[in-house]
């Protein structure tokens, strides 16, 4: 079938104009041309074409007529300033793509683009130009390597995608219904899942693990409503585990659609579920999916910056917003049909500016109906102030290091942990505490790398101080990185008084369980609890009182008593109450109608009572495994 939107482009193209192919890229249109003349100077055409269909159109050369990649390279190289510090160059060859990474990108994009229109010019290959990391992590760039090893591959999913998306294109409004099934995360925090259904579109909004609950750890795929093989897109709002734990068993499951996220979500997804791999393998249980299931993955993402528009669908049209949680956290605002109707799902939300990030984004061009979590939704969930917070993190650290023992944070790879290592950078820096070495275990650190590279997503105030003060707080020297058991015990048993911060934040599996054996029966050492604590975990226990740790030696069971201090301070990458009601009042447009998710029932129940009642909004707590027709 000859696609509509392909005729409609043909006919805007001159005859001259040499098009060896039309391809699509995700929603993205590609136009390769082998006239040289017509890839340097056929922008205005480009952008004709773009004003008539509306959809994003990109010119790029025919693989025929690029330069030699070694000599382009060395093109490159004598084209952009020294003082860019242009570091790998990475060639796309199916795309016709150079990547290339340096310490300052503003540089190596030249004057108004004077660089890249040069290295267009002389090498007619298409730069992209992305900022080196200020922490190198190995794990990231295999992880990266994925896709350019790949890329035609990836070339043909792009495509495949595309067609998906323009087949039964049409411009009008449609007149049709919209449902969306509740397969997790409802009435319960833990492996957030739910099906959004058009007649056109099946779409999964978060596929994630509740890894506290032995039970029943996974959403319900097996509903009726679920066909893996008539799944459209994923979409995931971020990469804690229990939003996009399972993803990877998907594609084990034959899906080959794309997953739609930020970059900093992918890279730390898939990092986060190689390790649920690894933690699987260590405790001697059989994984749910292996790290060739996480390659697919990531060969299968489309990622998205804050605020760029996407067609996923012949009807949807998807947008991420800041979500304020973690590192690339988004709000997903779907429009639907034309104009039939507005969804935002806040996935984890934080209305409040953090050490890291900006607040959420509260202001949607259209909004009908809000689906939000509600983690800390009771009237009694009021959090401490964040400064109050770290106050009190402070004053912990500093009396544990003069009695010379040693703090402990559990916590998510993401999110407080990087949190926690500003503040404490900031508390060094100001002379609050010593200098202490500070332990960042393996997959904390790899996570901190990631925010390295992509500091866009940060706060203005970080972003001040890495661009123009040359201040990075996460490069400090007294950051230390733990990678191996054997690192781990010399911490433990040589190591003076310090902080460490390891994962799993709810003390299920992981090094942090590795350093409480060790660290327990001290009562000079102090364990500090950061991040919420699912129903049944070891950190919900040892916060409801247990102080015995029971491990497993061989047939022998060890019984260690827990000495150590215990502290909670959930500064959290959540909205509390005021927050959410906070968050609320301000959306822009008013929606129509509130689903409240994500919460402990009691939880869930008072914020949706309270939003009706003092903002005169419908509202719904739906139970696992509900459907509810939004239009
Ligand atoms: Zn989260």
């Amino acid at each position: 079938m000859v696609m509509k939107i392909l005729e409609e482009i043909k006919e805007l193209l001159p005859s001259d104009a040499k098009i060896s192919s039309i391809l699509f890229e995700g929603a993205n249109i590609v136009l390769y041309t082998k006239d040289r003349d017509f890839f340097l100077k056929g922008g205005s055409t480009v952008k004709e074409i773009v004003g008539s269909i509306k959809k994003r159109v990109e010119l790029r050369p025919d693989p025929s007529i690029l330069m030699d990649s070694e000599q382009a390279e060395i093109k490159i190289r004598e084209v952009i300033e020294i003082e860019a510090g242009v570091d790998q160059i990475f060639f796309d060859n199916e795309r016709s793509i150079v990547i290339i990474e340096a310490d300052k990108p503003g540089i190596a994009i030249g004057k108004q683009g004077a660089n890249l229109r040069e290295i267009k010019e002389q090498t007619h290959w298409v730069p992209l130009i992305r900022r080196k990391p200020a922490i190198r992590s190995k794990l990231i760039e295999d992880i990266r390597s994925v896709l350019y090893k790949n890329s035609s591959e990836r070339k043909k999913f792009l495509n495949r995608a595309g067609r998906r998306i323009y087949d039964g294109w049409i411009r009008d409004k449609k007149h049709e219904w919209v449902r969306l099934t509740c397969l997790g995360a409802s009435r319960m925090v833990g492996r957030s899942c739910f099906l959004l259904q058009t007649p056109e579109s099946r779409v999964l909004l978060d596929c994630g693990i509740d890894v506290a609950n032995d039970k029943e750890p996974y959403p319900n795929l097996e509903a009726p409503e679920f066909k893996i093989d008539e799944l459209d897109a994923v979409i995931i709002t971020h990469s804690h585990i229990d939003h996009s734990g399972l993803v990877p068993y998907l594609y084990k499951f034959g899906y080959k659609g794309p997953v739609y996220c930020t970059e900093p979500t992918r890279d730390v997804m898939a990092l986060l579920a190689l390790d649920a791999v690894k933690i699987m393998r260590n405790e001697g249980r059989e994984p749910i999916y292996t790290s060739e299931d996480v390659k697919e993955m990531v060969k299968h993402c489309i990622t998205l910056n804050y605020e760029e528009v996407a067609d996923i669908t012949p009807d949807l049209r998807l947008t991420l917003y800041n979500a304020g949680h973690i590192l690339g956290a988004a709000l997903v605002h779907i429009h639907i049909g034309n104009g039939l109707h507005n969804f935002v799902y806040t996935g984890d939300l934080k209305f409040a500016r953090t050490q890291l990030l900006e607040g959420a984004n509260w202001k949607f061009p259209r909004l009908e109906t809000l689906m939000m979590e509600s983690t800390y939704g009771g009237r009694d969930n009021i959090l401490p102030n964040p400064k109050e917070g770290d106050r009190i993190l402070g004053e912990i650290i500093k009396t544990t290091v003069q009695r010379g023992g040693k703090v402990l944070m559990p916590v998510l790879g993401t999110g407080r942990a990087q949190d926690v290592i500003v503040m404490v950078e900031n508390l060094i820096s100001t002379g609050v505490i010593d200098e202490i070495p500070v332990y960042i275990d393996g997959m904390v650190w790899d996570v901190t790398a990631i925010h390295t590279a992509y500091p866009e997503f940060l706060n203005k105030n970080i972003r001040n101080q890495i661009f123009h003060k040359d201040n990075n707080p996460f490069l400090q020297p007294y950051f230390k990185r733990i990678g191996s058991q054997k690192e781990r015990m010399e911490v433990i048993e040589y190591g003076g008084p310090c902080l460490i911060l390891a994962t799993s934040g709810m003390l299920v599996g992981g090094p942090s369980v590795e350093y409480l054996k060790h660290l327990a029966d001290n009562d000079k050492n102090a364990l500090v609890f950061s991040c919420y604590q699912g129903e049944g975990s070891l950190g919900k226990r040892i916060q409801n009182g247990l102080r015995e740790l029971v491990t497993q030696k061989g047939t022998k069971q060890e019984i260690t008593p827990l000495k150590m201090e215990v502290h909670k301070i959930e500064i959290s990458d959540h909205a509390d109450r005021k927050e959410l009601m906070g968050f609320v009042n301000k959306c822009s447009p008013r929606p129509k109608k509130v689903i409240v998710i994500h919460g402990e029932s009691s939880r869930t129940l008072d914020l949706a009572r309270s939003i009706h009642k003092q903002n005169r909004i419908e509202t719904v707590a739906p139970r696992i495994l509900e459907t509810i027709r939004l239009k």
